[in-house]
């Protein structure tokens, strides 16, 4: 389907999952040759990681802890800038090689907000997987961001993960709003 309807808006097909698994197969080749002998701690960041975390964590074959953080900022297409952390950090953070796991990078808001709460547990390091970036939403640079899925335009987005008003997190493929 190249066209879809999600409440209101109308939405075209930005990236198939044929695309989306091809680059994330190859995420996962870099995170075992760069974490190896590390044990780093992925964590996701919830709700939209869900199936970028699942599908990503197949692909790491190195010792490794997994655990979710979940904050909510958005509401409707347009992100609000305040943050609610409604589910913790799971694990000792103190001393660990964390590798945290989001969507979409946007504003970086809700990044700047997660990344303050790690560094309280001083951890080893810090790095950011995100499969989605928008370089122009971008509101002041995050030095953690070192591995990136896709680009793409300022574009509001739906699907693998993402939802629009409670829908659209199931699409296996990711749409932008036409
Ligand atoms: P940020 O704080 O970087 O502006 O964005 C925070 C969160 O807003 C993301 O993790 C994601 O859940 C949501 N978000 C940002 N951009 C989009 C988008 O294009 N589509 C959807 N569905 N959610 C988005
Ligand atoms: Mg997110
Ligand atoms: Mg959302």
């Amino acid at each position: 389907m190249n066209k879809i309807q999600v409440h209101d808006k109308n939405f075209e097909i930005l990236l198939e999952n044929e695309t989306i698994n091809k680059r994330i197969r190859l995420i996962g080749i870099q995170l075992n040759v760069d974490y190896e002998n590390r044990c780093p701690v992925f964590i996701g960041v919830l709700n939209g990681s869900f199936l970028f975390m699942a599908d990503l964590l197949k692909e790491v074959e190195i010792a490794c802890e997994v655990g979710f953080i979940q904050v909510t900022s958005y509401k409707g297409t347009e992100s609000t800038g305040k943050i609610k952390e409604t589910f913790g950090l799971p694990t000792d953070l103190r001393d660990k090689d964390v590798v945290l796991v989001e969507d979409i990078v946007d504003t970086g808001l809700t990044l700047k907000y997660i990344l303050e709460k790690v560094y309280e547990q001083n951890p080893a390091s810090v790095t950011v997987c995100s499969l989605l970036f928008k370089p122009k939403a971008l509101k002041g640079p995050i030095d953690e961001l070192n591995y990136v899925g896709f680009e793409i335009p300022n574009e509001f987005v739906v699907g693998y993960g993402l939802d629009y008003n409670g829908l659209g997190r199931n699409l296996k493929d990711i749409y932008r709003a036409v």
